[in-house]
Order: C-alpha cells, then structure tokens, then sequence
C-alpha cells in the first residue's frame, strides 16, 4: 500500500513532519542546554530563554545575535588588570582620574561592576579570575597573579584593597594574597564584614554575626 513507508506503516508525509519536529526539538534542547550551564541559569528558566526567542525573531533574536556577534569581536580582556572592556586596556586602566594609589583586588570581573555600582571606589582594580579552590581545582598558576606583582613593582601603589569573596575559599585567596604582597611593602587592607546594611539581626546567619562582633567598631 502506497502509505506504508520502510518499516513504518506511517504515511511518508507525516515522518517528514515528525523528523522535522525533531529536529527542531534538538534544536531547542541543545541550546537550552547551553544556557542552561551559564551562570545563575537553570533548566526550566533556559528552556523559557529559548522559546522566547524563538517566538520572537524578528524584534529580540535578531538583535541578540548582532550583539553577540559584536562581543565576540569586539570585547577583550585588559592586559593591564584582566578586566573585560572593548579594546586592549580596559576604561578603568586607561582614566587618568582615577586613583592611581589604590588597586581593589577582585575574583571576577562581575564583582568589579558590583564595586563600580556602589560609585563609591575611585581607584583601579586587578581581577584574579577566580579564586583559590579545592572543589573547583584552581592553584595559584590559575590566577591573574604575574601581572598583579608586575603592577606593584611598576606602578605607584599604595593600598592594594583584597575584595575577595566571604567564603572559604575566598578568605584562603586573600590569606595566600597577604602573605605573598608583603614583600611589596604596600598597605594591605580587606573588605570588612559585617551586618548588611537594612538587615535585622534576627534573620541573621550565626557566622555573620560573630564576624559582625569581631570586626565591630568605636560609635
Ligand atoms: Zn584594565
């Protein structure tokens, strides 16, 4: 019969649709696949990512492409401090008014722009590209460190502020840091810890509040 197709007894047409779905079906998959693994993504926020673009051609997945077609490009890594800014050195590195005293020591280039947010620092800043961990197998080799001595021998730095996640491995990076800057002889200071500000000390986790009672200071 002429609807029996190979083995299937489907009509040939509806194979054709349904390898098409398929396709189209990896498709979706393996991209929210992708999104999935960037960071503060999961799968069912990736898998809505996707078919949001998808539904959307023309005004959102047009423009998203153009753009990331022009990071790809266009965005690098400074050569100075490892921030990530069109061209070779980065618009921190190359502003003049900022405070050539002070360089604020960073695990990612995300904890720079949460620095930046707060419009409070003016110096310059060095990103380590991660930090020192076991679980993720980071040494010291990993991190952004040659070019962070390099600075501290060239340029004229006085402080060099460690801002350093308050996690354990974070607090072991700005131990390891400490140890290893001394022979600069620069002032090393760390980011204080503490309670956050609009908080209420009740919903407090205890490691915060014995830390807040340490590190307190005169009123
Ligand atoms: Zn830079």
């Amino acid at each position: 019969m002429g609807l029996k197709t190979g083995s299937k007894k489907e009509p040939a047409f509806f194979i054709y649709k349904h390898k098409n779905q398929l396709m189209q079906q990896n498709l979706i998959e393996n991209l929210s696949r992708i999104i999935a693994r960037l960071p503060g993504m999961g799968p069912r926020i990736a898998k809505r990512i996707v078919l949001h673009l998808a539904a959307n051609k023309e005004k959102v997945l047009s423009s998203l492409i153009e753009n990331l077609s022009a990071l790809k490009e266009k965005i690098y890594h400074c050569e100075i401090c490892g921030n990530l800014d069109e061209g070779m050195i980065c618009g921190i590195c190359l502003n003049q008014n900022r405070d050539q005293n002070l360089i604020c020591v960073v695990e990612e280039v995300a904890d720079l722009w949460a620095i930046e947010r707060a419009e409070n620092y003016r110096g310059k800043y060095h990103i380590l590209g991660g930090n020192l961990s076991a679980i993720s197998g980071k040494t010291i080799e990993d991190l952004n460190l040659d070019k962070l001595y390099k600075r501290l021998e060239k340029e004229e730095v006085q402080e060099v502020i460690v801002a350093t996640s308050a996690t354990i491995d974070g607090q072991t990076t700005a131990h390891f840091l400490a140890e290893n800057l001394k022979k600069f002889r620069v002032k090393i200071t760390r980011l204080a810890y503490g309670i956050p500000v609009g908080s209420e000390l009740d919903y407090l986790d205890e490691g915060t509040i014995a830390i807040a009672f340490k590190t307190r200071s005169k009123l």
